[in-house]
């Protein structure tokens, strides 16, 4: 394929998929790797990750050969366009890609970009690791109890984008339709109303779910637990928790089990090679990940709490500086940190690229290099337990050293290198 709005390498080779059911890739040793910095603190979390990854790709005898994609301001500036259909074809045509934050105006102007790309990749699983690295300060006394993996479900709920403005013909449709139609009476309030609608279906919570259980299964974890709030929404997230359980029965017999069954069957003990599958109120669950965090595993829940609950998830382990995420789906990856585009910190040097890294080290994972994203936690959490660390942790540790962004990075590069 060939490309007028993209910065292609000079070498490289391209990777591919190896087999379509189970999307498992065939991974050269110098994979071309598109690349977008991204909008705000993009320009400086971007090139620092860039950085790292590159010295752990070279340290396991490899090399990335990045495609710099554009998206967002850098795309407005370059090409009078927010999201080139070049951007998107490259990333497709690459199939795993690590992003910056792009910045979403609130109300008006363009749609969100992050939730775009995402959605024309039909990267339908939103993966947030949050996981807790030694020397990292903490608001909650035992942050080391905190290992989950969120699913969160990425191209429904009421972020699918179906919805309309006051004022405008199509809501007024909506709201006769749903009063005159639908007789729903006495809800909606006269005057101005805008109107969003929140598909949950029973495909997207398997497929989302199906992931969860999967990397529960494969990756030794004891319980997956169905986050939702379906004691108010019955059709739509009491739908997502059945669906959860009706797939653990339909798929998986008898490695995964209920919580009911973990105790009337088994007393509690849980058997060797079983994940539990719990479910939890959302609300509820906001404070039991602070009051009884080490209970808690992998989470797979839908769009809106998914964002809620892995940013609440990711102050206990750092912050939003921290916190990384990788959006999975049909055998292709996009990387992307946690935190938005900081835009008040933009191309100061100054805040932590961390999260950026750590997206980056999930995604060396997912091509399963696991060797070299191994190394590249290894090396962030050295550099940040020897008290070298970014302005954000540096506010909140006695002593210490503060790092710009760029000597935040050398300082793991060199780490990478003292440890490999
Ligand atoms: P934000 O950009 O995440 O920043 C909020 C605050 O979090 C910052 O002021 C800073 O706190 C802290 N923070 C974020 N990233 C950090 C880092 N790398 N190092 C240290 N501290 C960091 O959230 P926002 O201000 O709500 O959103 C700004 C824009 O980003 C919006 O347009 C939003 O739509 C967009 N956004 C994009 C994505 C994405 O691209 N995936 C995700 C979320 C938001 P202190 O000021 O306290 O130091």
């Amino acid at each position: 394929m060939s490309y007028d709005k993209v910065e292609v390498p000079e070498d490289g080779e391209a990777i591919t998929l190896a087999d379509e059911e189970t999307g498992e890739l065939d991974v050269p040793e110098n994979p071309i790797i598109p690349i977008i910095h991204g909008d705000g603190i993009g320009t400086d979390v971007g090139p620092a990750a860039q950085q790292v990854l590159d010295a752990a790709a070279e340290a396991t005898g490899r090399s990335i050969a990045w495609m710099r994609v554009y998206a967002g301001a850098s795309a407005r500036d370059k090409y009078g366009e927010n999201l080139p259909e070049d951007t998107v074809s490259a990333i497709r045509e690459h199939r795993v890609a690590i992003k910056g934050p792009l910045t979403t105006p609130v109300g008006s102007g363009f749609r969100s970009l992050n939730v775009a790309l995402r959605k024309t990749l039909d990267a339908y699983a939103n993966v947030r690791p949050t996981y807790y690295l030694d020397g990292v300060p903490s608001p909650v006394k035992a942050p080391e109890k905190m290992d989950m993996v969120i699913f969160r479900e990425n191209t429904e709920d009421v972020y699918a984008g179906i919805e309309w403005e006051a004022g405008t013909d199509e809501v007024e449709t909506v709201r006769a339709f749903v009063e005159d139609e639908m007789g729903v009476d006495d809800v909606i309030h006269d005057g101005p109303v805008g109107i969003g609608i929140k598909p949950i279906t029973e495909f997207g919570s398997k497929r989302l779910i199906r992931e969860a259980f999967d990397y529960a299964l494969e990756n030794d974890r004891d319980s997956v637990t169905l986050v939702h709030k379906g004691n108010i929404m019955k059709f739509t997230e009491a739908a997502f928790r059945d669906w959860g359980y009706e797939l653990a029965e339909e798929e998986y017999g008898d490695e995964l089990i209920t919580e009911d069954e973990l105790w009337d069957e088994h007393d509690g003990d849980q058997p060797e090679g079983t994940v539990v599958v719990k479910d939890r109120i959302a609300d509820n669950m906001l404070q039991q990940v602070l009051t009884r965090t080490d209970e808690y595993d992998v989470i797979a829940t839908m769009n809106l709490n998914g964002d809620y609950f892995s940013d609440a998830a990711g102050a206990q382990i750092g912050g939003l500086g921290i916190a990384p995420g990788i959006n999975r789906g049909h055998g292709r990856a996009l990387a992307e940190p946690v935190h938005g585009s900081a835009p008040k910190y933009a191309g100061e040097d100054k805040v932590n690229p961390t999260a950026m890294i750590l997206s980056g080290r999930e995604m060396l994972d997912y091509l399963g290099w696991k060797d070299a994203a191994d190394l590249v936690r290894d090396a962030v959490e050295e550099t940040i337990s020897s008290g070298k660390v970014t302005y954000d942790l540096h506010r909140q540790i006695d002593g210490g050293e503060k790092l710009a962004t760029s000597e935040f990075a050398d300082a793991i590069v060199e780490n990478i290198e003292k440890l490999s």
